[in-house]
């Protein structure tokens, strides 16, 4: 007998039967008879270990051998992806992203298993190696322990290299049987995946049923035969093909791959297509995607294994290459997480905010803690009822969360201070003014309207983004301005004489002049975002809108209305109750309002509605990020551009950033070009810009 070729066709014949038995689920022969064709395998590799394999299915029993865990470069980086923790969030970032690619995209969305995860190298055909992620760059080398798993393919059909990365779990179930009968246990699945990886004895770690799913694959350059390939370093071997077509490689190839997938594109066509690859999946268009997020939350525990969230990727290839990465994160994928993590801190004492309309916020200084990457030392507690409902007082031990980038929240008071008994009481007079706090409904008021707290507040708050977006006046700034005595109200901001910062420190020239230039732009804003900068209570951009929308489209028709004193007037506008139109007579009819709208006029800001805006022009531009530079044929000045930009909904910004997503590049553009192609942002030219304003243009022409 030639026991070498036995030997080969053994193993073969194993491999075949694991995969049939393991990924298939459709065994061909019983468990008998496999052990029997590897009983007579295992012989024969002690006659002739010389004749052995290194991907023999002999080594999924694992050896008694100690492991070490070298540590060894991967060949296409693993980068972590960015994290949002609410289905509007992960909408929002979806519309956004669609937005900045500028064509009818898909995205793919995959559960995120709770595992460890892991990167196959293979090359002839082999399995070569297996790397945990690492550090991204240098993984540890744990190939004997993988080669123990049955749902890993040893062979595949692929003579040239390919990387391929997944993540390997264990099953609840699996996981409660196993820890039943061991003295040390494990916390979680996780810990016990990532554990039997790390066992330095694979005959242990292949006592742990494991499982694998894969999800991404990098293909090489076909003539190179080199990894300059993959989603993460685009073109190559990946170029033209999109993520759907690569699973089902992988799938052919021998791979698990997680049927549950969501598709979401507005394309028809690339739906149809998703749902003839992976006819399981579930396939919507973008508009869909907050549902099946919080679906998908829901229904979490019916899958038997662990999952912590799901990941939103770009299937595009050429997409994912346009959109790039930041230094942290590819731009084209984000993981939406279902749990916002927790940690444990003390209360070490309470802060009284008092906002632009008087409403106290109590917010808990917290001993630093660090959670999901950043440490936190403030917390909100929203009001007193909030406080009393917890039963908090200083000096308590408590639990904090955090979701997103919205500042973190006191979950619940886990052990009572027994220095301070007692609960928390906000003190009866503002910390500002010392005027009385009043409460009215759950929260607590300052009634002063000359608070210098609430002054500064408003100042903020018509700076913001989401109001006259004046970029270069933050809230330090704006304090620094308002200590000094130079801007009291938003009118001041247009006239105060930006030439006394020259001699202060922290302002260099460069600085003033970006000043300047963000001021003057932010007098291009609409009417609608003046009129809700102004802050008064209850317009905010929604109400501003609505009036516009009907008719009381500049600042004299609405204050003319406000004059009939009667709030039927107001009330007759959708969207606008008694209580809104009651303020709303209030706020225009009050003098010292009057005055500062008159200010802000002859300051130069649009108290009326553009033709367009009125109209509601269309969101063509929603969630992009516009920077212009450079001098422009027809806008002039550049101010003109970024109106246009607004109507449709874009946003414009004074500085390259990573946020942006266009730069309209004008003649003699200057650095910001170089940052801009730097970042990998989308640059259009004046032309370009033209042609995309016109495409989207067919407005509808209200007759008034
Ligand atoms: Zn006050």
């Amino acid at each position: 007998m030639d026991y070498r070729k036995r030997m080969e066709f053994l193993a073969g014949e194993l491999l075949r039967h694991q995969h049939l038995y393991h990924v298939l689920t459709r065994p061909e022969i019983g468990d008998a008879e496999y052990d029997r064709l590897l009983d007579e395998l295992l012989l024969l590799e002690k006659r002739f270990p010389q004749f052995a394999s290194p991907n023999s299915p002999s080594r999924r029993i694992g050896s008694d051998l100690d492991n070490a865990f070298p540590e060894r470069p991967h060949a296409v980086p693993v980068l972590s992806l960015d994290k949002l923790y609410r289905p509007e969030e992960l909408g929002q970032w979806l519309l956004k992203t669609a937005a900045a690619a500028g064509s009818s995209v898909g995205f793919a969305i995959e559960e995120k298993i709770d595992g460890a995860s892991i990167v196959l190298y293979y090359d002839r055909g082999e399995l070569q190696y297996a790397l945990t992620r690492g550090n991204g760059l240098l993984g540890n080398d744990v190939s004997d322990n993988v080669r123990t798993i049955s749902q890993v393919p040893l062979r595949i059909d692929e003579p040239s290299r390919l990387a391929v990365r997944g993540e390997i779990y264990i099953k609840r179930g699996d996981f409660e049987r196993y820890n039943s009968g061991v003295a040390e246990k494990y916390a979680n699945p996780r810990n016990l995946a990532a554990g039997s990886l790390r066992n330095l004895k694979s005959a242990l770690a292949a006592r742990v049923p494991l499982n694998i799913f894969v999800y991404e694959g990098f293909f090489p350059v076909p003539s190179s035969g080199t990894f300059r390939a993959g989603p993460d370093i685009p073109g190559g071997g990946n170029a033209g093909r999109d993520h759907l077509e690569i699973l089902q490689r992988l799938r052919e190839l021998g791979f698990r791959v997680n049927p549950h997938l969501g598709f979401f594109s507005d394309d028809e066509a690339k739906r149809r297509r998703a749902l003839q690859l992976f006819p399981d999946s579930t396939a919507a268009p973008l508009a869909a995607v907050e549902e099946y997020v919080r679906r998908q939350a829901a229904i979490r525990a019916e899958v038997p294994y662990d999952i912590d969230g799901l990941v939103v990727k770009v299937v595009e290839m050429d997409v994912r290459q346009e959109l790039g990465t930041t230094a942290h994160h590819p731009r084209w994928a984000m993981a939406y997480k279902f749990d916002s993590p927790q940690a444990q801190s003390e209360l070490l004492d309470v802060q009284v905010q008092v906002g632009r309309n008087g409403r106290v916020t109590p917010v808990a200084l917290l001993r630093p803690v660090a959670l999901s990457g950043s440490t936190v030392t403030r917390a909100t507690l929203h009001n007193q009822d909030y406080i009393d409902m917890l039963e908090l007082g200083i000096g308590d031990e408590v639990s904090i969360s955090k979701r997103g980038d919205v500042i973190p929240a006191v979950e619940e008071v886990l052990e009572k201070s027994e220095r301070h008994p007692g609960i928390y009481k906000l003190p009866g007079q503002c910390p500002f003014c010392r005027s009385p706090l009043l409460k009215e409904g759950a929260h607590h008021f300052c009634k002063n309207e000359a608070c210098p707290e609430r002054r500064r507040r408003a100042l903020i708050y018509f700076c913001a983004k989401e109001q006259m977006d004046i970029e270069t006046l933050g809230e330090k700034t704006i304090a620094f301005l308002f200590a000094k005595g130079w801007v009291q109200s938003p009118p001041d901001i247009y006239s105060f004489d930006a030439s006394l910062l020259a001699g202060e420190e922290g302002f260099k020239e460069k600085k003033i002049a970006r000043i300047r230039a963000s001021i003057e732009l932010s007098k291009s804003r609409p009417f609608a975002r003046v009129l809700a900068a102004l802050g008064f209570e209850g317009v905010a951009a929604a109400v501003a809108g609505d009036l516009i929308a009907h008719g009381l489209d500049t600042i004299d028709k609405i204050i003319a209305a406000a004059q009939k004193n009667d709030w039927q007037v107001f009330a007759a506008i959708e969207g606008i109750g008694e209580t809104t139109a009651r303020l709303l007579i209030g706020h225009f009819s009050k003098p010292e309002n009057l005055q500062l709208i008159a200010r802000l006029k002859a300051a130069g800001l649009k108290f009326a509605a553009e033709k367009t805006e009125s109209e509601r022009l269309n969101d063509s531009f929603a969630g992009q990020v516009w920077v212009i530079t450079g001098s422009f044929a027809k806008f002039i000045p550049r101010s003109l551009a970024a109106e246009e930009i607004e109507k449709r909904g874009g946003r414009v910004s004074e500085n390259v950033s990573s946020r942006t997503t266009h730069l309209l590049a004008g003649t003699s553009p200057g650095s910001k070009l170089a940052k801009a192609q730097k970042l990998g942002i989308v640059i259009v030219d004046e032309s370009e810009f033209l042609a995309r304003v016109h495409k989207n243009s067919s407005l509808r022409f209200v007759a008034k």
